[in-house]
Order: C-alpha cells, then structure tokens, then sequence
C-alpha cells in the first residue's frame, strides 16, 4: 500500500481538480492525506478573516473525511503564498510529515498566484525532503525524492489561454458522486465563487470540468496529469501502476 499526498493552495481546489483520483486510491486502500497551503481565509466578503478560516478548515477535513483522507494546513498567508526561504522550509516540513512517496500539487501555470507559487514550493520541497542538512522541523528527512505530479490548471489553460496538455488522464467515473459530495462539503464558497469568479454554481462547473477531461480521454468524467521527471526526481510510473484499470493515457 502507498501514501499519496495531494496538496495544493485553498480548500475546495483539490476537490475540483484531482478528488476523483484520490477517492479511487482510498477505495483501493492506500492511505490518502490532503493538504492546503493556506486556509483560504480571503475566500469571503467577509471581515473576520479568522473566521472565514475555520470554516474553510472544518470544510475541508469534512471533504477530506468522505474519503477517509487525513487533512492538515501549512497556514500560509491567503493571496500570499511565495517561493521564499521560510515557505520552501515549511512545505517541506509537511512532506516529510507526510513521509508520502506520491505527491500530486498544483500546475506550475494556473490562474491564480497562490497555485503558481505552491506548484514551485512542492517542486522544490520534494527535492529537499531528502537532504538530511536541510532542517525543518520535528519530521525525519525522507528516504527519497517521492514521486511528483502536477494537477491539471483550473479550466486546463495557462495564463495566456493556452490549454495544457496532460500526460495521462484518470477515469473517476465510478467515483464522481464522492467527487461531487467532498466538493459540496465546501458550502462557504457556494456565494464567494458566485462573487469573485461569476461562478453560480460551482458543482456545476466542477462537473463541466471533468466531463470535458472525459471526452478527452473517452469517458464520463476523469481528471488529468503530468509527471514532472527533471533529474532526480523519479520517473518510473507510481501513480499510473496504482490506477491500473481507470488510467487513460493520451491519443
Ligand atoms: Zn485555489
């Protein structure tokens, strides 16, 4: 059995982007942890940012609990996530709390700066959770460089509208109810998409999403990745073996 850690910025991404796959691999019996970098304490009009997070929070272990997942936060600074020194340190101290050998994060192209920047801090973070010198915390340094995928962007474009293609797909077909329930869970963010982002129903356009990866790879619903394979992070397919059955690879 593996442990695979998804970590990306706010609470209610992952469930977006990659909680089809993750309910698949807790079904299967491979311990999943979920992680955000910050607690998406900006997610609200609100004026008690303190608040809004622990909604935030308590929704995401809630999501993260439909499947079984523990939740943790890096408590990061919402709209203030940065490749900086402390920040690399405390991303890295979380892998190595993890002790994951799969690790899915954000794309390094996304739409919002909070995804670009925790995509480099796990990218870097995976290279330093072995390296015994480097001191985060109480967790051990890792045993190897765990294996890295990136999620696909929100909408699946880059910044300049280009679409980004992934290396394979997964089929969450069987599992998109869990998908959709871990995303309803989030029920803050029902009026703050709505809002911000002109978004009226979120689940909607959750399912949009992964019905358009389906028709990419022929299914109902799946979501997409890439292996990031730079030397000397691992190349060989972990993640891709543990799907077996409902890994689609590209045409
Ligand atoms: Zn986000």
């Amino acid at each position: 059995m593996a442990t695979i850690l998804a970590i990306h910025a706010h609470p209610d991404d992952i469930e977006h982007l990659c909680a089809g796959t993750l309910a698949l691999l807790a079904q299967a019996g491979h311990t999943v942890l979920i992680v955000t970098a910050t607690a998406g304490e900006c997610g609200s009009a609100g004026p008690d940012l303190a608040a809004t997070g622990a909604i935030r929070k308590a929704e995401a272990a809630a999501a993260a609990a439909r499947i079984g997942a523990e939740y943790r936060c890096a408590d990061l600074p919402d709209l203030g996530v940065f490749n900086d020194d402390p920040s690399r340190r405390r991303i890295t101290e979380m892998l190595r709390w993890s002790q994951a050998e799969i690790v899915l994060t954000a794309s390094p192209a996304d739409y919002h700066p909070d995804h670009e920047a925790i995509s480099v801090l796990v990218r870097d973070a995976c290279f330093a959770v072995s390296v015994p010198n480097y001191a985060t915390g109480p967790a051990a340094p890792m045993a190897a460089i765990p294996h890295l995928y990136f999620m696909d962007p929100i909408r699946g474009r880059d910044r300049d509208g280009t679409p980004v293609v992934p290396h394979f797909a997964v089929d969450i077909s069987d599992v998109f109810e869990t998908k959709a329930a871990m995303l309803s869970e989030h029920e803050s963010q029902h009026a703050w998409v709505a809002q911000q982002h002109a978004i009226i129903d979120h689940l909607a356009s959750m399912r949009d999403w992964s019905a358009k990866r389906g028709r990419d790879f022929g299914c109902a619903y799946a979501e997409g990745f890439r292996q990031y394979t730079h030397t000397p992070y691992p190349r060989t397919p972990r993640l891709q073996d543990l799907l077996a059955g409902a890994l689609r690879a590209s045409s």
